[in-house]
């Protein structure tokens, strides 16, 4: 079976930047599970594996147009320090999940002075080319309540 349209596919990463350093991999974990078509994972991840059958191993250099976009400077704020519960936790470079209108984000501590925090709401990896190494686990349908849920359920997915 083929990766296309509504199928399920599973699939074991190590994604790298230009550099080569390994940015995230699911190596000694479950593979991750998406349904193909609906936006589940990057653009340009999608695009690569459209086609591709259980077994396959895919190498793919993405641009962050297909990614996770180009960086942003409007969306860094600066917040007075005071604004953070547990000051000693604030460091530059640490990351935490702020829920807001357009759901939850990750931001990133830009910068730190005596009373102010620059708070970076770009996602980690925009402006980032990725290069990923892929292999397919597996390639199913979809079932009728995943299409419905919009992500895979079982292995790989939620469990609800
Ligand atoms: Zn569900």
């Amino acid at each position: 079976m083929e990766i296309s349209e509504k199928k399920v596919a599973l699939f074991h990463y190590t994604l790298r930047n230009k550099n080569g350093d390994i940015l995230d991999t699911s190596d000694g974990q479950a593979p991750l599970g998406y349904i193909h078509g609906i936006g589940n994972i990057i653009p340009g991840l999608e695009k690569a594996l459209q086609g591709k059958k259980k077994g396959d191993k895919v190498k793919v250099i993405i641009e962050p147009s297909e990614a996770y976009g180009q960086r942003n400077d409007s969306l860094m704020e600066v917040v007075p320090l005071s604004n953070f519960g547990d000051q000693s936790q604030v460091k530059v470079g640490i990351q935490f999940q702020v829920d807001g209108p357009q759901g939850l984000r990750i931001a990133t501590v830009a910068k730190l002075e005596s009373e102010n925090v620059t708070i970076d709401f770009n996602h980690p990896l925009a402006g980032v080319t990725l290069d990923f190494d892929v292999e397919i686990t597996d390639v199913r349908d979809a079932s009728p309540e995943e299409l419905q849920h919009g992500h895979v359920h079982g292995d790989g997915g939620h469990h609800h």
